[in-house]
């Protein structure tokens, strides 16, 4: 069967990554988390002290820097590899939400993460979650999926995700942080955020994750008989 290439895009916490690692089981397509890159880098800027509005600094961190996705069978997903080390907690800390949109604004980086994107995508079959995904990294991707949810249900997810690490989180911090990086990511000047011309919208406020999954089954099945 023909395999094809799967974007799927939206706003912070509405259950993008959720949907991609189901499409990716379900039709054994590789997955990829886009934001885990930018959390990686924000987390080596953060921890080696980079100053971001520098850019000769940012240029010669980013040389500095590897990443790599390490299975991770027990959970059935992918870890987040810096430098070969894994940082797929850490990069999910309330500290790397805090910059990771201003980092991920940057020219640079960008141009540093999505042609490690594209790369991924080249033997097709992969499932990628993210901000630009259909309309920067894969514009011709074959199904575009741009997934929405009512902003209260996405800042309770994200904060009954993030309190069972850290119980002094409050539903006030999940909010704000949520709400300034939409903003942030919305509205800069490379890639923003922006649900592609031919997208399919999904909204899941009121949906389980099952449902959620068998409407973009369906969308999947359409294209791959289109393609056949
Ligand atoms: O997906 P996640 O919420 O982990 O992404 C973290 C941040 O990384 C986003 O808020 C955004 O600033 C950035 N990002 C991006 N482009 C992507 C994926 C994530 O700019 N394709």
């Amino acid at each position: 069967m023909k395999k094809i290439v799967i974007g799927i895009d939206g706003y912070s916490s509405c259950g993008k990554s959720t949907l991609a690692k189901q499409l990716a089981k379900e039709l054994n397509y590789v997955f990829v988390d886009s934001g885990a890159m930018y959390r990686a880098i924000t987390l080596y800027f953060l921890r080696n002290r980079i100053n971001w509005d520098n850019i000769d600094e940012v240029r010669h961190a980013l040389q500095n820097i590897s990443l790599d996705f390490a299975y991770n069978a027990a959970l059935g997903k992918s870890d987040m590899l810096m430098n070969e080390e894994n940082v797929e907690a850490e990069i999910r800390d309330m500290i790397v939400s805090e910059k990771v949109s201003q980092v991920a604004a940057i020219k640079d980086v960008r141009e540093f993460a999505v042609a490690q994107q594209q790369k991924m995508g080249e033997k097709k079959g992969i499932v990628m979650d993210g901000r630009d995904i259909g309309t920067t990294v894969f514009p011709k991707a074959e199904l575009k999926i741009f997934v929405t949810a009512a902003p209260e249900v996405r800042v309770q997810r994200r904060f009954l995700e993030l309190v069972e690490k850290d119980a002094s989180i409050t539903l006030e911090d999940v909010k704000k942080n949520l709400e300034m990086r939409d903003y942030i990511d919305s509205n800069r000047e490379i890639s923003p955020l922006r649900k592609a011309e031919d997208a399919v919208v999904l909204d899941n406020s009121d949906m389980t994750r099952e449902e959620q999954l068998q409407v973009a089954l369906e969308w999947v099945n359409e294209k791959i008989a289109w393609r056949m």
